[in-house]
């Protein structure tokens, strides 16, 4: 008779920070970011700061928590963006719950901020509205600095809205509005400034098929043929209802400068500045 041996039989091997580091360097090593943004997806995994991996590369990681981090790896190797991966990207220094529902906020969009906190004073309740708001991130970056101000923020999608509402809430940020809506139409009364990061990629644009662009709402970057649809919506719209010496202010694609100058004046806009962003 032939006999095996029978009963119970275990294998186990733990895996550590450093051997899932290297995996993940070494499956993202098409990308120049491939050991940051490893670790940035292991510390999400396993809920702790990146500085904790570097204290304890020898920690024992279980089994669940490799495979999540393994998946992700997996996902960022087809382009799927960090941002949306982690569910997070910081904006103005507020840490910012971000989805595939909304663009991921850009380092460049705080020059829109920053001149736009610049013709807001500190002490005077401004009414200031934020349309196609996404995450967010510009109406809370401004509604943080500028706390006795109300602003309005708006937006067509309820998913974008339902991020930019849990942002809000998460940072305690509470002199801000959601409207749901095409850019001002939810909107009433008279604003000192409006802003947006308005859509502005013209459709068929080569750009759409590279990088983070290929994952990000089409409705949050695609504006007709020319990429100036909405662009010419919120500059006709805007004028009627901002007070006397508002202020319109919204970002734009690098070559469309001119354009946009030509459109605001077309709608009687006068002072108008172009600001280059670092980009
Ligand atoms: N700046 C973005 C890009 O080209 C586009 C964002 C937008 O359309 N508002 O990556």
């Amino acid at each position: 008779m032939l006999a095996s041996p029978s009963g119970p039989c275990i294998i186990g091997q733990m895996t550590t920070v450093r051997d899932l580091l290297l995996e993940g360097k070494h499956r993202l090593s098409e990308n120049s970011a491939a050991r940051l943004e490893s670790e940035i997806l292991l510390a999400n995994a396993m809920e702790v700061s990146r500085s904790y991996l570097f204290a304890h590369p020898e920690q024992d990681i279980a089994e669940v928590t490799a495979n999540q981090y393994l998946q992700d790896v997996g996902k960022r190797e087809h382009g799927e963006p960090i941002a949306y991966l982690t569910g997070q990207r910081e904006f103005w220094s507020l840490p910012l719950t971000v989805s595939p529902a909304v663009l991921i906020p850009r380092p460049e969009t705080e020059i829109l901020v920053e001149t736009a906190l610049s013709r807001i004073p500190t002490d005077k309740r401004c009414r200031i509205a934020d349309i196609g708001t996404g995450s967010g991130a510009i109406g809370l970056a401004i509604a943080h600095e500028r706390p006795a101000s109300e602003i309005h923020a708006s937006d067509i999608s309820a998913d974008a809205l339902s991020i930019a509402r849990q942002n809000a809430g998460k940072l305690g940020i509470r002199n801000i509005s959601f409207h749901q809506g095409s850019w001002l139409e939810p909107l009433s009364g008279q604003f000192d400034l409006v802003v947006s990061n308005p859509p502005y990629v013209a459709m068929g644009d080569p750009h759409l098929d590279q990088g983070d662009l290929r994952f990000e709402p089409e409705i949050a970057l695609v504006s007709g043929g020319d990429g100036f649809d909405a662009i010419r919506t919120i500059t006709s719209t805007a004028k009627d209802l901002l007070v006397t010496g508002g202020w319109l202010g919204f970002e734009h694609g690098h070559d469309q400068a001119d354009d946009c100058a030509a459109i605001l004046r077309s709608n009687g806009f006068k002072n108008i500045e172009t600001l280059k962003d670092l980009e």
